[in-house]
């Protein structure tokens, strides 16, 4: 799956729930709204930490590299630990513990907001021979400017109680979208069983041409449903 349409997916996810979220649990604001969406829209990218070549793993230069290849260590590889209701409970309690923390708020704001918009660019052709390049440099100027829009919001007044909850949205949202492709998801790791809930091979010009437009359908939708009432 793209990581546009894990990103879309994760925004969408986001929106769908803020209404009733805001009103049985955590009132949100719009701006809380729009924070919430972001991290949710690249807590949607977490969990494809394992994979040491993908769209992630060139979001940050060497730094994202270097970060894959010690999450991919840590959790056996591409779509294994990461990829499972245990990945989603670690992450979550990550975020949790950061909200307790700026400093730590602001890396994990950092990674998500990075994540998020790298997602939506265009996938970087892989590199088998690894030299750096202007790539790694147009990574790290991103990863800059991502730290500093993370620090500036992480130390505003905006409340960011909604930050775990939608890094939980999020990472769940990506583990139900890879759920519905012929790999499936081992949901339950380290039990090896891998769940699939469809075998969609959507491919390339599906995704781009039906899938991604009907997500960003679908985010207007809910965030003009979240806004009118
Ligand atoms: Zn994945």
């Amino acid at each position: 799956m793209m990581g546009h349409t894990h990103v879309l997916s994760g925004a969408v996810a986001f929106l769908a729930v803020a209404g009733p979220l805001s009103e049985h649990v955590l009132p949100l604001g719009p701006a809380a709204v729009a924070v919430g969406t972001l991290v949710a829209a690249g807590a949607a990218m977490l969990p494809d930490l394992d994979h040491h070549n993908g769209t992630i793993a060139n979001a940050f230069g060497p730094i994202s590299r270097l970060l894959c290849r010690l999450v991919a260590a840590l959790s056996g590889g591409h779509r294994h630990g990461t990829h499972s209701l245990i990945g989603a409970a670690v992450f979550t309690g990550l975020a949790l513990y950061a909200g307790r923390d700026r400093w730590a708020f602001t890396v994990a704001l950092w990674l998500c907001m990075g994540l998020a918009v790298r997602g939506l660019w265009r996938r970087p052709k892989n590199r088998p021979n690894g030299r750096f390049d202007y790539r790694d440099i147009a990574g790290l100027v991103h990863a800059a400017v991502a730290f500093l829009a993370a620090y500036q919001i992480a130390h505003s007044s905006i409340d960011l109680t909604v930050v775990p909850w939608a890094i939980a949205i999020g990472y769940l949202t990506h583990l139900t979208g890879d759920s519905l492709t012929e790999q499936g998801v081992p949901w339950l790791g380290p039990a090896p069983h891998r769940y699939r809930i469809a075998s969609i091979d959507t491919g390339k010009a599906v995704e781009t041409w039906v899938v991604v437009p009907a997500l960003y359908a679908g985010l207007i939708a809910t965030a003009f449903l979240t806004y009118s009432n």
